[in-house]
């Protein structure tokens, strides 16, 4: 049996059964977006998230410079933290490059990392550096820190509850596509007209400089409204999926209700793409997905959150299907679904 037949995640469950432990100081292993462990602090809990890039897989030099690599490198682990409900406090980095990789780019990706270490205030405390073959990687692990009973895990979501999301989810899927359009000289390419330009710099940031929601998740945890939370990292219906796996619910999305920004919208007429379609498969956009009581106001949350918030579906009785409909009541079928490393 090859990798790709079971899929990333059947890959994990497996892992998961294999590696799986019953020491008492690991209050929740294998299957959320970090580790949760003792701290040794009363009331408090360490989480612990490990994330790998790998170039050809995750990046490429015609699409991104090194100094945002290493800023995406430290957020991916960041928004982990952030989708617990934490505070980030140190990480550390491992990097596997071929010989003849010039110091500069190394440098520059470690310029990425501080400048993104320092404003999240995360300290490094160290890595290890390998020789490879080819290609390079990079794999950050963030460790951090949040009060125990006030940490958002994926099984919580319980039936009833609105299903909400923060930014405008597709967008960093939008912007990779234009980045690969303007190599192969499609839209995005230089010299394109005011707005298309401007579209694409915004795009193209959500890819290569995607933001983490620290101070979103940390709120919708300290202020106890969120019940089930979960980054963004494989697509909005994927990620949901793995709520609705950890909670043995499931849900209803509304795919109007989806927010689609003007430049999304513009670039995906562009790109001849259907935004909705990119916004529930498109993945690595680091937002927040987040089940809470269905009484809470979108406008009031995203004024406490100081982010964007929209209601994009609620959550129903078990089993754990997730169910998109149209604009006309029709059921929607995305092939795939989202990202999966092995399926690729
Ligand atoms: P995320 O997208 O939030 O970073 P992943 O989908 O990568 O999460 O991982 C899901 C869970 O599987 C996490 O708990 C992670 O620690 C675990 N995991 C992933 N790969 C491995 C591995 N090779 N060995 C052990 N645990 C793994
Ligand atoms: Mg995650």
């Amino acid at each position: 049996m090859k990798l790709s037949d079971l899929g990333e995640f059947g890959f994990i469950e497996r892992l998961a059964r294999y590696a799986g432990t019953d020491d008492p100081r690991v209050i929740c292993g294998i299957g959320d977006d970090c580790a949760v462990i003792e701290s040794g602090r009363p009331g408090k809990v360490l989480l612990v998230t490990t994330d790998l890039l790998q170039e050809g897989v995750h990046f490429e030099d015609a699409t991104g410079p090194p100094r945002l690599l290493g800023r995406k490198a430290l957020v991916t682990g960041l928004s982990d933290i952030a989708a617990m409900g934490g505070v980030p406090m140190f990480f550390s980095v491992s990097l596997s490059v071929p010989p003849d990789t010039s110091v500069s780019w190394v440098e520059e990706v470690y310029a990425g990392l501080g400048e993104r270490a320092a404003a999240s205030k995360t300290a490094l405390i160290g890595g290890d550096t390998t020789a490879s073959l080819k290609d390079r990687s990079l794999s950050v692990t963030v460790i951090g820190e949040c009060p125990q009973d006030e940490v958002v895990y994926r099984r919580n979501a319980r039936p009833g509850e609105a299903i909400f999301v923060t930014g405008n989810p597709g967008e960093s899927a939008a912007g990779l596509r234009l980045l690969r359009a303007r190599a192969a000289g499609g839209p995005g390419a230089p010299g394109a007209s005011g707005e298309e330009s401007e579209d694409f710099d915004h795009l193209t940031a959500r890819h290569l400089d995607p933001e983490p929601r620290l101070f979103a998740g940390r709120r919708l945890a300290a202020d106890r409204h969120a019940s089930a939370m979960i980054d963004v990292s494989d697509g909005v219906a994927a990620d949901l999926g793995h709520i609705l796996e950890g909670s043995r619910v499931g849900a209803v999305l509304d795919a109007r209700l989806l927010p689609v920004s003007a430049s999304l919208q513009r670039a995906c007429a562009r790109l001849a793409l259907d935004p909705v379609i990119l916004g529930l498969s498109g993945g690595e956009d680091y937002e927040l997905l987040f089940t809470a009581p269905a009484s809470l106001d979108e406008k009031a949350l995203s004024r406490s959150l100081e982010l964007a918030v929209t209601r994009i579906g609620r959550i129903s009785d078990g089993p754990a299907r997730l169910e998109i409909r149209d604009a006309r009541d029709r059921v929607i079928s995305l092939a795939g679904g989202g990202f999966d490393h092995f399926r690729t």
